[in-house]
């Protein structure tokens, strides 16, 4: 790319120039290389763009500040995309400010100017739902067929509008254009402004006709049932999408998309804790001296985990890929079992008598050694 040429130049003025000169510059080099003033002359475009962008930077005292410390460096981080020079867009909207036109939208003079101009693709609204799921839903995904109301096309003008499907008028507003186009006179010469067409609201097409079915709104409103594959691993809040099931909008178009905010069902004993479950199992001070075997629930079903002799309260066991899959596939989970070691509150005269034989034992006198971690450093090895 060509090294790009001092503003102050492009707009042929002092650095020291004021705001009114640099304005007054810029207007002239405008209508000077104004491309449908010069239609043989390839250049006269990019000058023009060229000037635009010099002014859009000198124009405004903070970009003009950056660029007499840094060059172009300084600007064009900020101002217009990097190099790519400004749009036809950009500079039509300088317009208002420099020519004192009546701002909004003046059509591209230069044809193919993108998506101005023409008919617009309409797109339906979206259709929001909200999806409930249990944690054995969330663990193994889940196909959820629910019945949502959305606009559809209309079967019998199949979604036109008009009577028996006939072919629909052009619009005499605008002749099809969808939009009209008003002349106005500014410095440049004259300049087309254009707006969406009050009659056809920018379809560009009129219903002579309408259709009984629909009321020439070309849908309705119906009930359908519709598939969901819920992969595995979502989590509350999470937001699908499925594209083309939203709304079809009046009269043909794109439909919009539907869009389903995942809620999580509390489970009865298991607790989610990003892709990991947690349980909570209390076993009784025997069990914890002697040793067990009990049993866990887990989202696969139940599972038999042994407990050591000699387990203290606060133990966190591990199943190993019992959790939850990463969404993003990156494994799954592990289930996080806590030992809470349960304390009697109430014992009768018998085992009164058995404990208080074993209160001097010394077996029962708490003794923590170095492989007794306490709640602190269990968290830390857990959840670092
Ligand atoms: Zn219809
Ligand atoms: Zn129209």
């Amino acid at each position: 790319m060509a090294t790009k040429r001092d503003y102050y130049e492009v707009l042929g003025v002092s650095k020291g120039a004021s705001a009114d000169e640099i304005k007054k510059a810029y207007r002239k080099i405008a209508i000077k290389y104004h491309p449908d003033k010069n239609p043989d002359d390839p250049t006269a475009e990019d000058k023009f763009k060229e000037a635009a962008e010099a002014y859009e930077v000198l124009s405004d005292d903070q970009k003009r500040q950056r660029y007499d410390q840094f060059g172009h460096q300084g600007v064009n981080g900020g101002g217009f995309g990097g190099g790519g020079g400004m749009n036809m867009e950009d500079i039509f909207s300088q317009f208002g400010d420099i020519f004192g036109g009546g701002g909004g939208g003046f059509e591209s003079f230069f044809g193919g100017g993108g998506q101005r101009g023409g008919r617009r693709v309409r797109k339906g609204s979206n259709l929001r739902i909200k999806l409930k799921l249990t944690l054995e839903e969330v663990a193994k995904g889940v196909e959820k067929k629910i019945k949502v109301k959305r606009y559809e096309a209309c079967p019998v003008c199949d979604g036109n509008g008009s009577k028996n499907g006939t072919a629909l008028n052009t619009c005499p507003t605008c002749q099809g254009q969808g939009q009209v186009k008003r002349v106005v006179n500014t410095m440049l010469g004259q300049m087309v402004s254009s707006s969406t067409c009050p009659t056809c609201h920018g379809e560009g097409k009129t219903v002579s006709q309408k259709c009984d079915a629909c009321h020439g709104e070309g849908r309705q409103l119906r009930e359908e049932v519709i598939s969901i594959n819920v992969p595995a691993g979502v989590a509350d809040g999470m937001q699908l999408s499925m594209s083309g099931k939203g709304n079809v909008p009046e009269r043909g178009g794109i439909p919009g998309d539907l869009l389903i905010q995942i809620e999580e069902e509390p489970h009865p004993t298991l607790r989610r804790d990003g892709n990991n479950v947690m349980f909570e199992q209390y076993v009784s001070f025997v069990d914890a001296t002697l040793g067990a075997s009990v049993e866990v629930p887990t989202i696969d079903g139940k599972v038999k985990i042994k407990i050591d002799p000699g387990t203290q309260s606060g133990k966190i066991l591990r199943l190993r890929g019992k959790g939850i899959p990463d969404i993003n596939g990156y494994g799954r989970g592990d289930q996080l079992i806590h030992i809470n070691v349960w304390t009697p509150k109430n014992v009768n005269a018998e085992e009164r008598q058995i404990l208080e034989r074993l209160r001097e034992s010394q077996n029962f006198a708490p003794n923590p050694g170095k492989n007794e971690k306490g709640f602190f450093e269990k968290m830390k090895e857990y959840f670092q």
